[in-house]
Parts: C-alpha cells; structure tokens; sequence
C-alpha cells in the first residue's frame, strides 16, 4: 500500500539535524569520545525544588483530571505576577496568559489561527525552525528576513518586498536570538510594533531566551513597549530558563485577540499542561532568579573558556551577551558550513551545528551551544587547535 505525504508535509524542508545525530550515533559506537556542542538542551538537571513540586502535585488526585483548556488559574496568576517584576508588563491572568506544551508548540500553532493559504509569515533567517515548519503546515509561505552581521543580526524592515508585506499576517521576532546569540535594543521593539501597526502583523515575539543573559545585560518585553501588547504576543518558555526541556512547559501573553485565537486552536488539538507539571511552573518562576543567578554565571564561565580559547587559536569572535550558544563566522579558507562541521566532526571528535541548517543567511557560520562543562570546552577548543 502506498500513501502519499501530504503536500503541505512534502513542502516541510528537510531537517538536517537528524544527518547530525545520526553522524554523531555511529561515531559514538565506534567507541570516539565526542563532544557535544550541537543541541540546545541544559546539561544540568532539573533545580531539586521544582522536581519536588511535581511529586508532590503528582500525589494530589486533583490533579488527575484534564487540565482546563486555558490552563491552570494559579499558574497563570503566578506568570502574572512574574510578568509585572521582571518586566514592569501588566497582565490580565484571565485573557492574556495561556499556558503551552512548551513554547514550540504555541509558536508552531499559533499560524493555525491567523493564517489562510497564500498568507505570509515574516520570519527571520537564520531562525528557529518551528516559524518556517508551522506557517508551512498552516498552508501559508515564509517570508525570509536576512539577519547578518553587519546589521547587528536585525532584520532590515525597510527590505521587506511590498508584495510580501500585502499578505503577511505574522512577524516573528526572537531576541536574545537563537542561532546568532545577538540581542536587541528596546528601540528595534519599538521599531517592529509601529512596522506591526502599519501593515497589520501579528508580532511573535520569541523570549526563549529572555532570562540568559551575561554581563549585567538583563533582556527586555516586547509588550512593554509602545503598541507591544496591542499587536503581539510573547512566547517563553521554562526550558531554557529552569532546565526543563523536558517537561514541556512554557507560556504566551499578550493581545487577548491572538491568545484567544491560539487557545481554539489548542482546544481543538491537545488538552492542556498536565496540572502538577503546571504547578511545577508556579515553583519554576518562584526560584527562577536565584536558579539563573547561579545558571548565567556557569554559563558564562562556559562562553568565556569558549571564546577567548578560540581567540588565542586566531578564530576571531565576539563574546554574546545573552543565550547560551556563539555564534561564529567560520575561520578563513572555509566556507561551507556543512563541510566545515563534518571535518570537524571527522578530526576532532566534537559537534558543532553548520549555520545553514538554520537557515540559508546561516551559511558561512557554525553555532556552538555552551551545554558542556567547561572541562569539556578547554578540551574542545585544544582539539580545536589542531584542526582549523
Ligand atoms: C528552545 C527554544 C524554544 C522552545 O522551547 P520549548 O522547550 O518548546 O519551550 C523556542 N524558541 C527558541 C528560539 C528556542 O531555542
């Protein structure tokens, strides 16, 4: 029996970090020591408080039930409160926070609600693959937003094709970003919302990132500027921020328009965050400042080892302020991504990601995630050494 993919599954692009993993499979069965720089996911465990919120709720038959649709009121009244110390937003629990299975899941449905096919998506390049993958599935097309470097990583509104603008519907924004560690300063939000204002986009923007940060740089919401919370919203996750990618929880907030729109999408789709998983989050952002406190330091240590190694093998590279990934341009001579990582791979036993995966303005980089110790680092960057 033959069954056809669907043409909106065939139009998906291909994921090359499956190439990666499987490289990575066969050389770790042949016994080589790797490295792992290639995947985003914290190598420290889960904080223990947050671990034992979730035995304990887990032991609350209360707690067995469906989930309500727009999540759990405690949680939401905790993002609340969050929302307001960490960024000065005020937020009503009831229609502008809805907790997620994860922020990708939020970010990859949320097209589901607002686009129609032969609608566009504005979507930064490189990015995250989720705003590609989701518009795509929804029917409508990616429109690509070069970030390089000379532009500091910020897509240059002003190239955006008229043509484009006239069907987009979506703009996704992600600062601290991921791939390129840039952030943003509070004019490009204020920049982006009055763009938002005048052509009718939706803004998404992606706050994975917002509590990473290094060097007293503390991240800002794009709902705190002007226009920020009539036109967007703002997808965080606690997988980056407390270790918990595995959990699978995370938030949007703002506009109650667009949270009301994704809440149908979900309700008709999945049944909410497992309630002591939701009560989990609460503990989550109750400690999340002491966690990071400690976490960014570690961190930072990490980039530090990083970058300053490869700066002494001649591999110039900026120190980023926020993430935990470096982004870094490859060393001269080299100029596919795809290769350079593969030898690198070959040689040097370790894993980085070829820019290009994420995205064709990715070419010409390679990202590091900084989720080893760093022991681990200073023996990547030695190895380094002898191969670039
Ligand atoms: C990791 C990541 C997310 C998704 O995290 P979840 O685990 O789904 O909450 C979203 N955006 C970016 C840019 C990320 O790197």
């Amino acid at each position: 029996m033959e069954f056809k993919l669907s043409d909106r599954l065939n139009l998906l692009p291909p994921y090359l970090f499956v190439e990666i993993d499987k490289a990575k499979r066969i050389a770790t069965a042949e016994g080589h020591d790797i490295i792992d720089l290639g995947i985003g996911d914290p190598d420290e465990p889960t904080p223990r408080e947050i671990v034992d919120s979730l035995y304990k709720a887990a032991q609350d038959s209360k707690n067995h039930h469906y989930p309500l649709d727009q999540g759990s009121s405690i949680f939401r009244e905790r993002i609340a409160g969050w929302y307001r110390e960490r960024f000065g937003v005020i937020l009503d629990p009831e229609k502008e926070i809805l907790p997620l299975i994860g922020s990708k899941e939020g970010i990859s449905h949320l097209p589901l609600a607002f686009i129609n096919p032969g609608d566009v998506s504005l979507v930064p390049d490189p990015c995250y693959p989720p705003y590609k993958g989701g518009t795509i599935l929804a029917g409508g097309t990616p429109y690509l937003m070069p970030l390089i470097e000379e532009n500091n990583f910020l897509p240059d509104l002003k190239r955006i094709e008229k043509q484009a603008l006239k069907k987009a519907k979506i703009i996704y924004i992600n600062y601290p970003n991921n791939p390129t560690a840039s952030v943003c300063e509070k004019g490009f939000f204020e920049d982006v919302a009055i763009f938002a204002k005048k052509y009718n986009l939706i803004v998404a923007s992606d706050a994975a990132y917002s509590e990473v940060s290094f060097d007293n740089y503390r991240p800002a919401s794009f709902l705190k500027v002007e226009g920020g919370k009539e036109m967007g919203a703002e997808f965080h996750s606690l997988s980056k921020t407390c270790n918990m990618t595995g959990w699978r929880v995370g938030f949007a907030c703002g506009n109650e328009k667009i949270i009301a729109g994704l809440a149908k999408v979900k309700s008709n789709i999945d049944s909410g965050v497992f309630n002591a998983v939701q009560m989990a989050g609460v503990t989550a952002l109750d400690i999340a400042d002491k966690h990071l406190g400690r976490m960014n330091k570690v961190y930072q240590e990490r980039r530090d080892a990083l970058v300053d190694g490869l700066n002494k093998l001649g591999w110039v590279i900026t120190k980023p302020k926020a993430t935990f990934y470096v982004w870094a341009r490859l060393p001269k001579k080299h100029k596919s991504s795809i290769d350079f990582a593969g030898m690198v791979l070959d040689k040097a036993d370790i894993i980085i990601t070829p820019g290009v995966g994420f995205g064709e303005s990715g070419e010409g980089y390679v990202r590091f995630a900084l989720t080893v110790s760093k022991e681990r680092i200073i023996e990547a960057v030695n190895r380094l050494k002898k191969v670039i």
